[in-house]
């Protein structure tokens, strides 16, 4: 029986509550977020949308777990007396830390992002502004996140013209029939694309691009996203974009009693490479982190992280979407599933998120994710990832 520890989680995104209820199988957990209800961020454009789903709260979420939430913002971490300021004048002590403060949308790209653009974190906001008037709404960003508010709009903004602009394709990372599946789809939807198009500045009336002024009504930006500084301000070792450089169990490289999951971490696991910032990231590094404060308050070395991609789900509206299998490495398979069966397959995934947090609450440990068939260091692509 190993010594039970005081573990902080703070941010209770989808990294951090599967940490806090997998750790709180054996030791006592304190879950820091300033939100009331858990953030489905995987359907934010459906909220922005104006599709709003039944809101689930955190204290629901851990109910029944050895789990105390606190409301607070997580302002400073002293990992050198293993403490964390709240903004409410708290201060944690922990055994271990579990950093899960995941990213949110950049609005330092180019100028004016902050003054005229919403955000998707905005996105309850930027559903009110469309559902008064008319106009044209501009979605910056031909990632995921941009093609599939890009196309959530289309389908159902009524009287709304939905232009998307994006620096290069969208959908770079899909095979070629999943990018010209995206293409159509949302030509067929009336989105107007602006591909190859570099957005300068954004004002009040719209876009300066280098292919000119794209005039518009709405902006709303999804090009990129940044981490919290709060990592880099504590004096964890971090890369270029502020994420936590951690080891194969998800200790800080330069404070192993600090823990850093999901968005906020930069994992790289043999086979697969760099993890991107994803859900399917986020709950196994969540999971892993769990497990290894378990394995080293019991004595033991923690295991490496094992994982690996199945596939990037992209959802094209309610009807539509593109399920792109991937190989080990992360690359695309030539295949793609699209459709309305790519779009049944989105939801069954949006929604086996939720039910697979409900799930580790009611039995702590259940959560699986996809592994490589071979370790790492047997030859073959050793990954990570869902
Ligand atoms: C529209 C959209 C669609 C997406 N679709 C997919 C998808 O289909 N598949 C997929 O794999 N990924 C998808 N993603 C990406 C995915 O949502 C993120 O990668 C994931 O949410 C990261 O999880 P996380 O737990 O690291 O961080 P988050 O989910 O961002 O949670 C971080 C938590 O930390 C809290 N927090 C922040 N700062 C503090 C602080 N100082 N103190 C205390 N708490 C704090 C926040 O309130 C939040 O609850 C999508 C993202 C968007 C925006």
């Amino acid at each position: 029986m190993g010594q039970k520890q005081h573990v902080v989680v703070v941010g209770a995104g989808y990294a951090g509550v599967t940490a806090a209820l997998r750790v709180s199988r054996r030791h006592r957990v304190t879950l820091v977020d300033p939100k009331e209800c858990f953030t489905e961020r995987i359907r934010l454009h459906e909220l922005a949308a104006g599709r709003v789903g039944a809101p689930v709260a955190l204290r629901d979420l851990v109910a029944g777990r050895e789990i105390d939430t606190v409301k607070a913002t997580a302002t400073s971490i002293d990992p050198d007396a293993r403490t964390v300021l709240l903004d409410s004048g708290t201060t944690l002590t922990y055994d271990r830390l579990v950093y899960a403060l995941g990213s949110s949308t950049d609005t330092t790209g180019v100028p004016g992002i902050g003054e005229h653009a919403y955000t998707l974190e905005q996105a309850r906001e930027l559903s009110d502004r469309l559902s008064r008037g008319s106009g044209t709404v501009t979605v910056v960003g031909g990632g995921a996140t941009g093609i599939e508010l890009a196309a959530e709009l289309a389908e159902s903004a009524g009287p709304w013209q939905v232009r998307l602009v994006t620096g290069s394709e969208p959908g770079n990372g899909l095979s070629t029939a999943g990018r010209t599946h995206v293409r159509t789809a949302l030509e067929r939807l009336g989105v107007r694309l602006h591909s190859h198009t570099r957005v300068q500045a954004v004002h009040s009336s719209g876009l300066s691009t280098d292919r000119g002024e794209l005039t518009g009504d709405v902006v709303v930006w999804a090009a990129a996203f940044a981490v919290p500084s709060l990592a880099a301000e504590a004096g964890l070792r971090v890369d270029e974009r502020g994420r936590a450089l951690v080891d194969t169990a998800m200790r800080s490289l330069s404070h192993p009693d600090v823990f850093v999951v999901g968005d906020a971490a930069r994992v790289t696991v043999p086979g697969t490479g760099e993890l991107r910032m994803a859900c399917a990231t986020a709950m196994p590094t969540g999971a892993h982190a769990a497990e290894a404060i378990d394995a080293l308050a019991h004595g033991r070395e923690p295991k490496p992280l094992r994982f690996r991609y199945l596939a990037q789900s992209l959802s094209l509206g309610r009807h539509d979407g593109v399920i792109q299998p991937v190989r080990t490495d992360d690359s695309a398979h030539r295949l793609v599933i699209t459709g309305r069966p790519a779009a049944r397959i989105n939801e069954w995934i949006n929604r086996y998120t939720i039910a697979s947090l409900h799930a580790e609450r009611r039995r702590p440990g259940t959560y699986r994710w996809a592994k490589p068939l071979r370790p790492a260091g047997a030859g073959a692509a050793a990954g990570a990832a869902s």
